[in-house]
């Protein structure tokens, strides 16, 4: 059984230890004891140094703590060395979470069904049917009214059967290890945490959204916050600069950008179809009738699709005429673009069926033509 030596000392970062076994060609280690914390409990794993060796991965097996190394140690008898920043990151974001947790359900009854912490932020899901935004701020402020009390955060081990007032009932029997914030919250956990509430730092509640019935509640304790809260101050301002307006008045200028953004499309959609259907009769006016009695128009594309101007184009000048086809003539680099008549109105000498057909050997000897192109 390895001894974890993070239950009782979370800030221990260097410890001595001796490798009781190793397997994988020696990249997986046990130690008699280790500050090392397993990804467990929605805390991700510790990193660090054995002898100087990465620690890359931790795994909880029951009795045990295995230690996934970069490479093979060279004597049993080791030094490790934890990557405190990580760790107390982990700690932060942790102790937040079991503050949280013990707010909402004070607060609005929502029990913590699951927790995740992520490389990024945390999340919670709670037992909710919806968390409004005056909600979300009530718990914001009263989270960090007990940060600013510094209530302190305790460990005691006390047998299933008789521990009282856990926020969750465990399923566990025998010794619990249980993690308290004074008068606040009681909760079974193997994690890491701070020692007092005001060392989690500043709580920051951002995103919420609904999942499998549940409410997901986004949150970033500590350093996350302030980096966060940098992030999002530097973002703001870039705004505020383009608009040369105060950071608290850009959400309302955006808003009126947008809506005029919104109009001007609008109104460029509309002026462009009309100035397709001028130019179409125009277009149908300029055009000579070939020996035949069709009236014959190509426009060349320089480059790209078929922009929604032409298409309004062509929309507008299949009307004005009886019969309209546009065919390359000669070689053209880039290939043309064709658009057959597709309706009887513009061949009515042809069946619709007998249209299709043509359109469709049209559009082969398009293909055909592109490949000699
Ligand atoms: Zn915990």
């Amino acid at each position: 059984m390895t001894e974890r030596l993070y239950y009782n000392q979370p800030e221990l970062t260097g410890f001595q230890a001796i490798v009781v076994e190793s397997t994988e060609g020696g990249r997986k280690v046990y130690l008699d004891r280790t500050a090392f914390y397993p990804s467990s409990g929605g805390q991700p794993h510790d990193r660090g140094e054995i002898n100087g060796v990465a620690v890359l991965d931790v795994v909880d097996e029951e009795d045990r703590v295995a230690h996934i190394l970069e490479t093979p140690l060279a004597q049993p008898e080791v030094e490790g060395r934890i990557d405190w920043k990580r760790r107390f990151d982990h700690m932060q974001q942790h102790t937040g979470q079991h503050l949280l947790s013990a707010v909402l359900e004070e607060m609005y009854s929502a029990s913590t069904v699951s927790f995740h912490m992520g490389q990024d932020v945390s999340t919670i899901d709670v037992d909710a049917a919806a968390l409004s935004a005056e909600q979300l701020a009530g718990a914001e402020r009263r989270a960090n009214d007990l940060v600013f009390e510094n209530r302190p955060v305790t460990v005691s081990y006390e047998d299933a059967s008789e521990a009282q007032g856990l926020r969750k009932a465990s399923g566990r029997t025998g010794t619990l290890r249980i993690v308290s914030i004074a008068g606040l919250d009681r909760s079974a956990c193997g994690g890491t945490h701070v020692s007092a509430t005001g060392v989690i730092g500043p709580i920051l509640l951002r995103k919420v959204e609904k999942i499998r019935g549940n409410v997901r509640v986004e949150f970033l304790c500590g350093g996350r916050a302030i980096d966060q809260a940098r992030a999002d101050f530097d973002a703001l301002g870039e705004i505020a600069r383009a608009f040369s307006s105060p950071a608290a008045q850009t959400p309302a200028l955006v808003s009126q950008l947008l809506a005029r953004s919104q109009e001007l499309e609008k109104s460029k959609r509309k002026l462009a179809t009309e100035l397709a259907a001028f130019q179409g009769r125009q277009l149908y006016e300029a055009t000579a009738s070939g020996d035949d009695g069709l009236r014959r128009a190509s426009q060349r594309i320089i480059s790209g699709g078929i922009p929604d101007e032409l298409r309004a184009f062509a929309q507008k000048v299949s009307p004005l005429v009886r019969k309209r086809f546009f065919s390359p003539s000669a070689p053209i680099r880039p290939p043309c673009c064709w658009l057959p008549p597709a309706t009887a109105e513009f061949m009515p000498e042809m069946s619709s069926n007998k249209c299709s057909t043509r359109a469709a050997a049209a559009a082969a000897a398009t293909r055909n033509w592109r490949k000699a192109a």
